[in-house]
């Protein structure tokens, strides 16, 4: 399974892809945010779940590993711009 650390940071910043649009509350954070977390992680859409969306969409194109890692470098790509000072000190990330 995807390894989600809860940074929040995807969730935070819709407006760099478009698949996300209807979920931007306008300022680029997603309207289900509460408090850092998912309120509706349970029932989540599909474009934000790894696991599902890998089954459904790539996993004729790249094993299972090779998109968990597609995704960590966007994670690690993420937080290197808009994570703090801590979360920027990637060699401390685990996943
Ligand atoms: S940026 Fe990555 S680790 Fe952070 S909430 Fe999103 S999927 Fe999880
Ligand atoms: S629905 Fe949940 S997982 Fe998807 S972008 Fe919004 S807060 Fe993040």
């Amino acid at each position: 399974m995807f390894k989600c650390d809860k940074c929040g940071i995807c969730c935070s910043h819709l407006s760099k892809c478009e698949l996300y649009s209807n979920l931007d509350r306008g300022d680029g954070v997603c309207k289900y945010l509460k408090n850092n977390l998912c309120s509706i992680y349970e029932n989540r859409p599909l474009i934000c779940r790894i696991d599902k969306s890998y089954e459904i969409f790539f996993d004729t194109k790249m094993t299972r590993q090779e998109f968990y890692e597609l995704n960590y470098k966007g994670c690690m790509e993420l937080k290197n711009k808009y994570g703090n000072k801590e979360e920027k000190d990637v060699s401390k990330t685990t996943y």
